[in-house]
């Protein structure tokens, strides 16, 4: 145990093992008036034992500050802003938490008989219905349990159509600019994947495209706004050109809090897309929670959606599993319910008008934090920021610091750091996305912060090579900690 007087003592905070010592309770129970039994007599002697190895005895004050002190290692939405590019992690109004966690929906058996669950049936309809209606698209499944998911359901979608006109074809193209997830995807779906250059504006090569569009083709997966958040502005282009050879377009849509409200991916010629409700529609993300990565579907898709799909039959709604050429469950119930719950209720609260908003505010944050940021680093990419911007570290690596040194001298500033190093086209990528829940007092200070970095990049390079310098733990061996993780605590 590291005990160093000069340290924060919530900063020194042991294990809460390393703080037993024998004897110690954190309760008191008044003297027995009752006759005593034999516990393992009652419960039998397989049920009951007399210790646990190791475990921690600790009075009341010490587990209470013990955890306590924890919390506060602990960097949360609730105070701060988290610039993750990509991630979307923005504030959720707590309304719909509430909402999730009525009764009747709570508490609502996965299986019980659908009579029973008319309400929770209706909450799902209507957001099927809703997120129809906000992509343009003509159905969607909830099933999914995240992007990925959605994305993999997606593809098979397009395998199962393909194969029903006779031949599901081999490759499934991606550009350069794409999330690490689409050519996974694609390759556990069987297809080869055939990367795509972006040209210098960090957009779809149109021409380059129809070069390799052919037969073999079965789909191109494309991300708009694409991870250097930009707009594909070719995108109607893009989709004739592959409907032209009889291949499919796959919208990767978990950005769509850059389009909502103003756009529809369905009107410009995508066939398929994924949403994640974890990002854009309310459920918080980061900690490992549930998702969900609902896919919506042109008409012509629709018949391959996964079982069961929700349907009125004498005004009441009832699941169909009589699809023949369905590809089958994805997941086992019918989605994350609660995740859906938050969805609607976040779509709702908001009316379309809201939605609108929520976009032109987070495209305008994204913008406010560009503008205010090109003085001092580089933008990598000549085109229009939507709802996220990318910088490069060109600037401050002529001084010896990378997009990584930044990212950890920003933690000394209290901010929690922007994505380091990817979109991975980008050498040394800063990737910022502010979302639309924050303000321009947050904005400002977080600005404030990365100029005031970068001025010490140019006086005192050190002091951000060597950070963070307030935390309690400066830089760990990420290599090691990967490969070999300790996560098991041994009494000594
Ligand atoms: C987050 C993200 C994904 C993957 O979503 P998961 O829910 O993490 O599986 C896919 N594509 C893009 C562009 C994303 O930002």
């Amino acid at each position: 145990m590291i005990r160093e007087a000069r340290t924060h003592v919530s900063r020194n905070e042991p294990l809460l093992f390393e703080l037993s010592s024998p004897g110690k309770k954190g309760y008191q129970l008044p003297e027995l008036d009752v006759p005593p039994v034999d516990a393992a007599e009652v419960l039998g002697a397989e049920n009951t034992r007399a210790e646990i190895e190791g475990f921690p005895e600790v009075s009341e004050v010490e587990a209470i500050r013990h955890f306590t002190r924890l919390s506060t290692w602990n960097y949360a939405i609730d105070l701060g802003v988290y610039p993750l590019g990509s991630c979307t992690m923005k504030y959720n109004p707590r309304v719909n938490e509430a909402v999730a966690r009525i009764e009747g929906l709570a508490w609502a058996h996965p299986y019980q008989p659908e009579p029973l669950v008319q309400g929770a049936l209706e909450v799902m309809a209507r957001l099927e219905a809703a997120l129809a209606e906000i992509t343009g698209m003509d159905a969607v499944t909830l099933q999914p349990a995240a992007g990925a998911h959605g994305e993999l359901t997606g593809i098979l979608l397009i395998r199962a159509l393909l194969e029903s006109r006779g031949n599901p074809r081999k490759k499934v193209l991606i550009p350069d600019s794409a999330h690490g997830t689409n050519p996974a995807t694609a390759a556990i779906a069987g297809y080869a994947v055939e990367n795509i250059r972006s040209n210098e504006r960090g957009m779809v090569d149109v021409e380059a495209l129809a070069r390799i569009v052919d037969e073999d083709v079965a789909a191109l997966m494309i991300t708009n706004p694409n991870t250097l958040g930009v707009l594909e502005v070719n995108i109607r282009k893009i989709a004739q050109i592959l409907h032209d050879k009889g291949a499919l377009l796959y919208m990767d849509g978990a950005n769509m809090n850059a389009l909502a409200g103003i756009t529809r991916p369905g009107d410009n010629g995508v066939d398929v897309m994924h949403l994640n409700l974890h990002k854009t529609f309310s459920t918080p993300h980061g900690g490992g929670g549930p998702g969900s990565g609902p896919v919506a579907v042109k008409r012509h898709l629709e018949p391959f959606l996964p079982v069961p799909r929700l349907k009125q039959q004498d005004g009441k709604w009832v699941f169909d599993y009589q699809r023949p050429l369905s590809i089958g469950r994805v997941r086992a119930f019918y989605g994350n319910f609660g995740v859906l719950v938050r969805a609607l209720a976040y779509i709702m609260a908001h009316g379309g008008e809201g939605l609108r908003n929520a976009t032109l505010d987070a495209v305008l944050n994204a913008n406010y934090i560009r503008k205010k940021l090109e003085a001092h680093y580089e933008i990598a990419a000549e085109a229009p920021s939507l709802h996220e911007c990318v910088f490069s570290d060109a600037r401050q690596a002529k001084h010896g610091v990378r997009t990584g040194d930044i990212a950890k001298r920003l933690i000394d500033y209290g901010f929690h750091p922007y994505t380091v190093s990817f979109p991975l086209i980008v050498h040394g990528a800063l990737m910022i996305e502010p979302t639309e829940t924050e303000s321009k007092r947050e904005l400002d200070a977080f600005i404030d912060a990365m100029i005031s970095i970068a001025r010490e990049v140019e006086e005192n390079p050190e002091l951000v090579t060597k950070a963070p310098h307030n935390t309690r733990i400066g830089r760990v061996d990420e290599v090691t900690a990967a490969r070999r993780p300790v996560v098991r605590w041994r009494p000594k």
